[in-house]
């Protein structure tokens, strides 16, 4: 059960401050009484010793042998309502106020009484019994008076209950003050408690909330005391909680962004194994849409590669471990992992996987590996030929002027075509590498054209293929470098005129495209076929090797006419039906 403060403060308060006017009233009432008894015994002294002149004065004007003494006792007595016993020097009493004249003789000789026999020796007595006479307890006190046969003891009495009585009053006097005193107290205390306690309370709440995470709240608390310094210690801690939470946040959000933005993908698990964190990279991935945290890599990932990593680090403290993975599923690739244990003060508390994707890293090494042997297969070809052929002239074929026309020829044709392959080999490389500089400028479009078609017109006129043309009227220029458009209209002309037999059509035909010129080239030559279409545009690819060969070509025109158009920012694409033509179109912006 929970008590409030102010409640427990009021409580130890009140017991305190009762505790504090009980041991004031047993106090009092100790030194009351005691100050009573001395009051009253001084008084009694006092009318005792006015007793015994009025007494001596009595006897001294006639008062003989104390025949009177009872008179005087009783009248001394009821006056001051007390009892007054007039005892002779032998001890006989003379006289008492509350004892009938005839019963005095029978009286008790008094003169063994405490009172009397303390004063006979000191001059005054006191003493407190119980009377059997009067059936009271009492308090007695007598002097001695007279001289010689008249002397005797004077002694007044008084019953202890009249003290009692006026103690009893006096109690009950201080105890309704100090009942007054401890309401008064119980309501200051309540009152000092409360504001002792809201205070405390208020921090209380206030520090409860923070332990709930809520640091907005600041104590109203402005006192120059210990509480003051409490609340501005709260409130300073808050600031500081405050502050360090918004700077874990803000870490957390940077750390989430850097994660988040990895082109790597990361992977960390605890110590048992279990993932702690997968980055999106990652998660992307290996299509991971469910939340893997608690689960095992393998049951994520589900390659055998990385839980195998993950177990070596986490069993053999492992500093990094690097390795290349393949997976097939869900779609083929390669990684490249590395590996390391996460030590805190010595102990192992987990491992973190870096995935690097090198997928296009193999496939462009694969591509670079094929072109070197596609190189030097075209490469060897002309070369072997013009070696043969340079050979066989040597060895006697010279003198054969017939044979030597022919074979010098051949030579030519091949040293051509080895020009023709290290020059596209040249572009190619320089443009994939970046290293043209492209030249764009507003120029007209049809020139270009016109200057290509002229470049083939012998061949054209030879193959008597029929040129046509579908072009506006009115152009607008187009961004371009000319020299590099050129390029690309004769490699695609030169094709056309290339696989379209004699006597064929090649038409040109330029549309404006929204924002750019749209060029077809069409011919009704052989076409391709189209499980060859989507490769046509690789670097020595070619539908037909050996005719393409015959014809002077390199299986690079087409590769740079696609790098061109791109740089253009521009497209390529072409359509084609075997046997009955193919259409090569591109784009390029107007300007
Ligand atoms: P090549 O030097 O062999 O002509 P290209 O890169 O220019 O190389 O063309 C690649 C291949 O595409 C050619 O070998 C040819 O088989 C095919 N091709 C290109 N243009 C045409 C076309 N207009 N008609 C038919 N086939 C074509």
């Amino acid at each position: 059960m929970k008590i409030r403060l102010h409640w427990k403060l009021t409580f130890i308060f009140c017991i305190a401050i009762a505790l504090g006017l009980a041991a004031g009233y047993f106090y009092l009432e100790s030194q009351m009484k005691s100050s009573f008894e001395r009051e009253l015994a001084v008084d009694i002294e006092q009318r005792l010793l006015l007793g015994r002149e009025l007494l001596e004065n009595g006897i001294s004007s006639g008062v003989k042998g104390l025949e009177d003494a009872d008179a005087f006792a009783k009248k001394l007595g009821l006056g001051q309502k007390l009892r007054v016993t007039v005892i002779r020097k032998d001890g006989t009493v003379a006289g008492d106020t509350d004892v009938l004249p005839e019963d005095i003789p029978l009286m008790e000789n008094h003169l063994t009484r405490p009172e009397v026999q303390e004063a006979a020796y000191n001059g005054i007595g006191v003493a407190r019994r119980y009377s059997y006479t009067t059936k009271k307890y009492m308090l007695y006190m007598a002097v001695p008076f007279g001289k010689g046969e008249s002397s005797g003891f004077l002694r007044y009495a008084m019953p202890i209950s009249y003290l009692e009585k006026a103690q009893e009053v006096s109690r009950k006097n201080i105890g309704a003050a100090l009942i007054i005193v401890l309401a008064l107290s119980v309501f200051f205390t309540f009152a000092i408690s409360r504001i002792i306690s809201q205070p405390l309370e208020e921090m209380a709440k206030i520090a409860k909330a923070m332990a709930g995470g809520d640091f907005s709240r600041r104590p109203s608390i402005y006192s120059k005391d210990e509480i003051g310094d409490l609340a501005s210690a709260l409130k300073y801690m808050a600031d500081e909680i405050n502050d360090k939470i918004e700077k874990i946040k803000h870490e957390g959000v940077k750390l989430d962004a850097v994660l988040s933005s990895m082109f790597e993908g990361i992977i960390v698990v605890d110590q048992k194994g279990d993932i702690l964190l997968m980055n999106p990279s990652l998660r992307k991935l290996f299509f991971v849409d469910s939340d893997p945290e608690g689960k095992t890599p393998l049951e994520v990932i589900r390659t055998a590669g990385v839980q195998d990593m993950i177990d070596r680090i986490l069993a053999d403290k492992e500093r990094l471990i690097s390795k290349e993975i393949s997976v097939m599923r869900p779609e083929e690739k390669a990684f490249k992992v590395n590996g390391v244990p996460i030590m805190r003060d010595g102990v192992l508390e987990g491992a973190v996987l870096v995935f690097h994707d090198i997928t296009e890293l193999k496939k462009l090494e694969e591509i670079r590996q094929d072109f070197v042997a596609n190189v030097s297969h075209e490469l060897r070809t002309p070369i072997s030929s013009i070696k043969g052929y340079a050979e066989t002239l040597i060895d006697g074929a010279i003198d054969d002027r017939e044979n030597t026309k022919d074979f010098v020829k051949i030579i030519y044709e091949d040293s051509n075509r080895l020009a023709n392959l290290i020059d596209d080999l040249l572009d190619l490389s320089r443009i994939e590498s970046g290293k043209m500089k492209m030249a764009f400028e507003r120029i007209e479009l049809e020139p270009v054209l016109e200057r290509a078609l002229g470049v083939l017109s012998k061949t054209i006129k030879d193959k008597k293929i029929n040129v046509t043309r579908s072009i506006p009227e009115v152009l607008p220029k187009v961004l371009a470098d000319e020299k590099r458009l050129a390029q690309v209209f004769l490699n695609l002309l030169d094709n056309a005129v290339k696989y379209t037999p004699d006597g064929g059509n090649v038409n040109i035909g330029i549309a404006r495209m929204d924002d750019h010129l749209r060029i077809d080239i069409s011919d009704n030559g052989l076409g391709i076929p189209q499980n060859d279409m989507p490769r046509i545009f690789e670097r020595f690819y070619r539908v037909d090797k050996a005719r393409s060969r015959e014809m002077g070509g390199t299986g690079l025109g087409l590769s740079i006419v696609k790098h061109i158009v791109l740089a253009h920012n521009g497209q390529v694409w072409a359509e084609s039906e075997p046997g009955r033509g193919s259409k090569f179109t591109f784009t390029v912006p107007v300007a």
